[in-house]
């Protein structure tokens, strides 16, 4: 018998009671093995208690509690398989005892498969203890018993150690007796289980503490590191902001020393401006905890003032508040520049398209309006919330142009392919209904994935630019039409040519489908011609009178008359134009002055703006009346002509025939004159030859004064018959040598030569002149002998004869050194008997030089001076060449 202690209540794994036994020995060992494995159970727990309270590290503790268990619990092994979720396995951690490498290459898995139907799996996936107290039957550990038996084990617990209820690992004792794991100890040992599952949670928990404040410290490190990198400045103030660390680039920068610096030193260099705005900034960040960012100035050390966006943020103790912040400065100056030069050039932008006197205008590919420019707004007569977002069919385009274009097609084109629209011009309305015509430039505009986005269009109103462009091209070929027309009315001063350029109709304006043409003959219009022709008028349509239909009345008043539709007018009398179906009537004077020289008649069958064509009309008109007047004239001016020519011819006649009879008649009497003069002289000469004796003084003075009168008298006759039988001779030209001329003349004068002493300068050579020997002798006779009778008193005569050839023209001058002829007596000197002295001073008849006039002209030649009194005269004879 033995007396022994048994625990009787056991509370939360703790001994509550304990009750003493008196037993039979046999079972009282039992009992007493029971007791002391309890006792040991309760030592194992404690000191696992000691080990968690004491190890941080979770290895550590499982080697541990593995040790303890076998040391101090006696199991005879002991292992931690800790769950790998991953790979569905529970692999051994920690071990002790007696393994003798059961543990290798084992293999438990926690999925429901044959590794996994062991106790150590099933505590995995259950959540619960499993006991295996009869390992020699038990089914669930068939596939380790072999290896377990032999090692004496014999029963075994498997206890889920978690993690925050999570199972992650599983403490497996075995015992080398079978039925070891009682009630009480399986109670035992899940307190001492769940005692390891909290410190494990707690550890878990410490863990992730550490890890996280690491990962903070890190990353301040890693931050610090980067911005120092950078080259930027770095900061680090304490908890309540102050300033404990300045990157070395802050002295760089500012110049200032750390011991400057630190603390509030640094707002020593903080632009005045800026120092509250920062200090809100800052104090707002530190209260609220949040990262703190704002912009500031900062003065160099060359005291330029740069700008810096500063930007700094917390750092959290483990234990929770703020340990430090960290932050950074960054010099923005240039990007602040760029801003600032982005801000202007878009400014400008701005100012350029506002204030630009283009309408310039967005619109999406849909149509839609996005924006409009102040000028565009005024120019369309739009109010910027009224189409901003219309569509531009319906407000600034019509759906049709007046052309007939089809703008809703064509917009759509625009959008469809804005590249293909470079340039458009199109008509445009205003919101008055207005219509315009503006010249589009359009730009697209894409967004950042380079689709189309916005069409730009830039316009230009050439509304009046198009208006001048036309009535200039009309005007071109207004101009082109009248000057087509002066050619053809002034070409041949013809009336018939006149009369047909009025009827044509494609000088006028519109070109009428009818124009008459009517001359005036007194007070009564005549039709000159109609085109086309078919048109049929009665005899007195061709004939009107004053007042008479459109054009007679024309003819009256001499100004237009103007018949938009001659069916509705009362002055429109004759049918034959309402029945070829003409409607407008354009009824115009051709006006020489104010007479009304004829009317000319143009009418279309369509109505026509005839007065709107006035300006042009008339002026055409105003080019055939000035033909039309030229014409007439040019016929009035034939007429006469040709009767003026008729009366010169005529009058010639009679005089050449008068002439004849003069000259026949002075050849007569010459003739006639001569016998009874011969026989005056003959007997004078006789009576001064043989009775001179008988006469007294008076009576020989009488007698030698009728003998002079004679001998003139004759010589007068000789010449008088020599140039009237000029005219009578006929001529035979024939080219004659002048110098055989010349000096046969100056042997005939060779006398006068000789008494006068005159020197006779004569060219080397002579030209040939197509001539008759004897007209010439007497040309140049005449010529030598006056020049060597006018000469001045006592001086000597000095001649000199030359010669030149001008355009198949021999020019011949004789001049001298004589007493000079005046420049008003140059011309008649050349008319018969026209002297310029008394007989007394100079002897002559006045002849010579007519007859040197009429032998030049039958030769085909011509006679002229050039003298001045008192210094010679130069007598030229030009004669063909021979
Ligand atoms: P005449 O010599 O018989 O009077 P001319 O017909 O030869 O008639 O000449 C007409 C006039 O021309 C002359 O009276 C003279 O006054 C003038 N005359 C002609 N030749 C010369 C000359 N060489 N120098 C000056 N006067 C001249």
């Amino acid at each position: 018998m033995h007396d022994e202690l048994r625990l009787v209540r056991v509370s939360e794994g703790w001994p509550q009671e304990l009750v003493g036994y008196r037993v039979d020995v046999t079972e009282h060992k039992q009992m007493e093995d029971r007791l002391a494995a309890l006792t040991r159970l309760y030592a194992v727990r404690s000191r696992i208690n000691a080990a968690i309270g004491r190890l941080r590290d979770l290895q550590k503790l499982y080697e541990e509690v593995a040790r303890v268990a076998v040391e101090e619990g006696r199991f005879r092994m002991v292992w931690i398989g800790a769950v790998d979720e991953e790979a569905h396995r529970v692999a051994p951690v920690a071990q002790a005892g007696k393994v003798e490498g059961y543990l290798d290459g084992f293999v438990v898995s926690t999925l429901d498969v044959p590794e996994g139907r062991g106790p150590t799996g099933i505590a995995v996936r259950e959540g619960r203890v499993q006991v295996v107290n009869d390992w020699e039957h038990d089914s669930r550990v068939a596939l380790w018993r072999e290896g377990a038996l032999r090692r004496g084990y014999r029963a075994s617990g498997a206890f889920p150690l978690r993690r925050n209820s999570r199972v992650v690992a599983v403490l497996s004792l075995y015992a080398d007796t079978p039925g070891f794991f009682d009630d009480d100890q399986v109670r035992l040992l899940t307190a001492l289980s769940e005692d390891l599952s909290f410190a494990l949670t707690a550890m878990a928990e410490e863990e992730k503490r550490r890890t996280d404040e690491q990962a903070v410290q890190t990353s301040a490190d890693r931050y610090r590191a980067i911005a120092k990198a950078s080259g930027q400045v770095v900061w680090i103030t304490d908890a309540a902001g102050r300033v404990t660390e300045f990157s070395s680039s802050w002295q760089v920068l500012t110049g200032q020393t750390p011991g400057e610096a630190l603390g509030r030193g640094w707002q020593e260099v903080l632009h005045p401006d800026d120092r509250k705005r920062t200090e809100q900034a800052w104090s707002r960040a530190v209260a609220e905890m949040s990262p703190f960012e704002t912009e500031y100035r900062l003065r160099g050390r060359d005291g330029v003032y740069r700008d810096f966006w500063a930007h700094g943020v917390p750092v959290m103790a483990p234990e929770g508040g703020i340990r430090e912040w960290v932050g950074v400065c960054i010099d923005i100056t240039e990007r602040k520049q760029a801003e600032a030069a982005l801000k202007e050039s878009e400014n400008k932008y701005r100012e350029l398209v506002e204030n630009a006197n283009s309408i310039i205008l967005r619109w999406t590919p849909k149509g839609e309006i996005t924006f409009l420019n102040e000028f565009g707004l005024k120019f369309f007569g739009y109010p910027e919330d009224e189409i901003i977002g219309r569509n531009v069919v319906g407000t600034i385009v019509a759906e049709r142009e007046t052309t007939g274009r089809d703008l809703q097609l064509l917009m759509a084109k625009i959008c469809a392919d804005p590249k293909s629209f470079e340039s458009n011009i199109n008509e445009n309305i205003r919101s008055n209904g207005e219509r315009v015509w503006i010249a589009w430039t359009n730009k697209t505009i894409v967004d950042s994935q380079g689709q189309l986005s916005e069409i730009m269009s830039i316009g230009s109103d050439i509304t009046a630019r198009l208006a001048a462009e036309k009535a200039l091209s009309r005007r071109n070929e207004e101009l082109a039409a009248l000057n087509a027309l002066a050619h053809r009315v002034n070409a041949g001063l013809s009336l018939a040519e006149v009369v047909a350029a009025a009827l044509d109709r494609a000088f006028y304006p519109a070109s009428p489908d009818l124009a008459l043409l009517y001359l005036r003959e007194d007070d009564r219009l005549i039709l000159q011609g109609v085109r086309p022709e078919l048109l049929a008028l009665s005899r007195d349509e061709a004939q009107l009178g004053m007042g008479e239909c459109l054009c007679g009345l024309v003819l009256k008043e001499g100004k237009p008359v103007y018949s938009p539709d001659i069916h509705a007018d009362s002055r429109c009398t004759m049918t034959a134009c309402k029945e070829a179906g003409m409607r407008s009537f354009a009824a115009l004077p051709l006006l020489s002055g104010e007479r009304v020289l004829g009317v000319l008649g143009l009418a279309w069958a369509e109505a026509q703006d005839v007065e709107g064509q006035a300006g042009f009309l008339e002026t055409v008109v105003d080019e055939i009346a000035m033909g039309l007047n030229n014409a007439l004239l040019y016929r009035d001016l034939q007429q006469h002509s040709k009767e003026l020519d008729r009366r010169v011819r005529e009058r010639t006649e009679q005089l050449q025939a008068a002439n004849k009879e003069l000259e026949a008649f002075a050849y007569s009497i010459s003739h006639d004159l001569r016998a009874p003069l011969r026989a005056v002289s003959g007997f004078a000469q006789i009576i001064a030859r043989r009775h001179r004796a008988a006469l007294n003084e008076e009576g020989q003075h009488y007698v030698d004064n009728i003998v002079l009168a004679g001998e003139r008298m004759g010589s007068l006759i000789d010449d008088l018959l020599a140039y009237s039988r000029l005219g009578r001779q006929s001529l035979k030209l024939q080219p004659v040598a002048l110098g055989v001329v010349l000096s046969q003349a100056i042997n005939d004068l060779a006398d006068r030569v000789a008494a006068t002493g005159a020197t006779i300068n004569l060219p080397g050579d002579w030209p040939v002149v197509l001539g008759d020997q004897t007209l010439l002798q007497q040309i140049f006779t005449n010529l030598l002998d006056n020049a060597l009778i006018y000469r001045q008193p006592d001086v000597a005569p000095d001649l000199r004869v030359t010669w030149t050839i001008e355009d198949g023209q021999v020019i011949l001058a004789v001049a001298d050194n004589g007493i000079g002829i005046a420049s008003e007596c140059q011309e008649k000197i050349f008319n018969v008997f026209q002297r310029l002295h008394s007989d007394e001073d100079y002897p002559g008849t006045g002849i010579g030089l007519a007859i040197v006039k009429k032998a030049t002209e039958m030769l085909g030649g011509r006679v002229w001076v050039e003298s001045a009194v008192g210094q010679g005269s130069t007598f030229f004879v030009k004669l063909p060449e021979g």
